[in-house]
């Protein structure tokens, strides 16, 4: 996508090749003007709103190729969207938006222990099909099943079992790949592995459409799951033991601190163990011993279940996100940090903290921060404009935690706010 020229061939021509695309496709070609083209240029993500010259709502890989070959023979940009969930960069008069959202459904194969599913399905789609194949097999999928599997595997894929089983990008076993042009390739460990790997670099985010992906899943037993909540005020004391103690996590716990706006605020250690239930009984009954919690969820759960942990909309949302790794939490990031759970305004946001290190940095790929302990993420509901007051609070709140030395540099891509609208650090940037 980078680098295409913007579109040339205008007027009759353009205009009967539309119609070609049109009669070629089998899901439809919107033009501007045409009634459905306003409600299909946005996706969850209400911030990005696309403007391409045409959107083409493809359902399967003959529709990406028809369309590929269109912005080809046409010098257009092409802009894809699943979910819109996103670090999607606005499509404009010089792009067509492929929209692969319609390309879903999931295949479960239990000779290999996989799933494939298409271009523009979600987690929710896997998780359903391996349940229904009742192999005591889970998919390792980011915390929540409302993104798009490919669009999240493209930039790693972090969720509830990433220490113990690494990101969702290294389960990726096989691809379909329309390539700008139209030309589609079969990639797999045996066949065009260069393909797979460039795909599980990220390198193929801005460039080929995936029309299919196969997913590896893995055998895991019941899980130690849940959530302590403590009171709003202890925010501050949470966050620094939190982070004194990261030394002392087992090595197949994945766990993160929450804080939201109230009333009546939440400060919530919420924590997956896919190791021994004991081992991670052992540390949860650490936190128990440490402070009186006001609320214990934790229990013994299937792993098929953990996607239950997840409580982020579901529903579209403008949301404004900032994003940094850190090296650890200072004194200054955590006053920083630490008032969103104390903050009276439910506007004022959700403040997440991962630990991210262990098996997630030695599978990651280039996003992935090799001195960064923590992962933040900072979202809040916003307006869309480009200048809106919610998206500059959250830049500026991003510019004094860099100033406290806490974070490194770069980003994960998954996290990073729409290309288009991006305040600080550029998507996928490594110092
Ligand atoms: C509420 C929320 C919760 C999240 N939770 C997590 C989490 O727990 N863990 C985590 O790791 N991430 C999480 N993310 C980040 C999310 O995984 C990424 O933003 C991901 O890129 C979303 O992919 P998508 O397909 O759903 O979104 P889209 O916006 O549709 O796509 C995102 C990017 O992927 C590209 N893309 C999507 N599908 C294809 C395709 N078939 N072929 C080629 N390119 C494609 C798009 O072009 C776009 O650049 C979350 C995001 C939100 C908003």
């Amino acid at each position: 996508v980078a680098g295409a020229a913007p579109g040339r061939s205008g007027g009759v021509t353009e205009q009967g090749h539309l119609s070609l695309l049109r009669a070629a496709s089998s899901g439809a070609v919107l033009a501007p003007g045409d009634a459905a083209y306003d409600a299909h240029r946005v996706g969850w993500n209400r911030r990005v709103v696309h403007r391409p010259r045409a959107i083409v709502l493809a359902h399967d890989a003959h529709d990406v190729v028809a369309a590929l070959e269109f912005a080809e023979r046409h010098q257009l940009d092409h802009v894809v969207q699943a979910t819109g969930h996103g670090p999607v960069r606005p499509a404009g008069a010089d792009a067509i938006l492929v929209d692969v959202s319609g390309i879903r459904g999931a295949r479960f194969d239990g000779r290999t222990g996989t799933a494939t599913v298409g271009g523009g399905a979600r987690w929710t789609s896997i998780a359903v099909a391996a349940a229904r194949a009742r192999a005591g097999l889970v998919a390792v999928a980011p915390a929540h099943h409302h993104v798009g599997v490919a669009g999240s595997a493209l930039v790693g894929g972090f969720g509830w079992l990433a220490r113990a089983h690494g990101l969702s990008r290294d389960h990726v076993v096989g691809a379909e790949v329309v390539l700008p042009g139209g030309e589609t390739v079969d990639a797999g460990l045996e066949r065009h592995p260069e393909v797979l790997w460039a795909l599980r670099a990220g390198a193929t985010h801005t460039r080929g459409v995936i029309t299919a992906l196969t997913v590896r899943l893995v055998p895991q037993p019941d899980v130690y799951a849940g959530e302590l909540r403590f009171p709003a005020e202890m925010a501050p004391e949470v966050l620094a033991r939190y982070d004194e103690r990261l030394a002392e996590v087992p090595p197949e716990l994945t766990s993160s601190v929450v804080l939201e706006a109230g009333p009546p605020g939440r400060v919530a250690l919420r924590a997956c163990h896919a190791g021994r239930i004991s081992e991670g009984r052992a540390w949860v009954d650490g936190w128990r011993r440490w402070a009186a919690v006001a609320d214990d969820r934790f229990t013994v759960r299937p792993a098929a279940s953990i996607a239950s942990l997840d409580d982020e909309p579901v529903a579209p949302t403008a949301l404004a996100t900032r994003t940094a790794w850190l090296r650890s939490l200072c004194d200054d990031a955590i006053s920083l940090l630490a008032p969103a759970a104390f903050a009276r305004d439910p506007a004022a946001g959700r403040v997440e903290v991962r630990h991210v290190d262990g098996a997630v940095t030695a599978g990651g790929g280039p996003e992935l921060h090799e001195s960064s302990a923590l992962l933040l993420r900072v979202t809040a509901t916003a307006g869309t404009g480009a200048a809106d007051p919610v998206e500059r609070r959250l830049a500026a709140l991003h510019a004094d935690l860099v100033a406290t030395g806490a974070t490194t540099s770069g980003a994960y891509a998954g996290f990073a706010a729409p290309c288009g609208l991006a305040i600080g650090a550029p998507v996928g940037a490594r110092g």
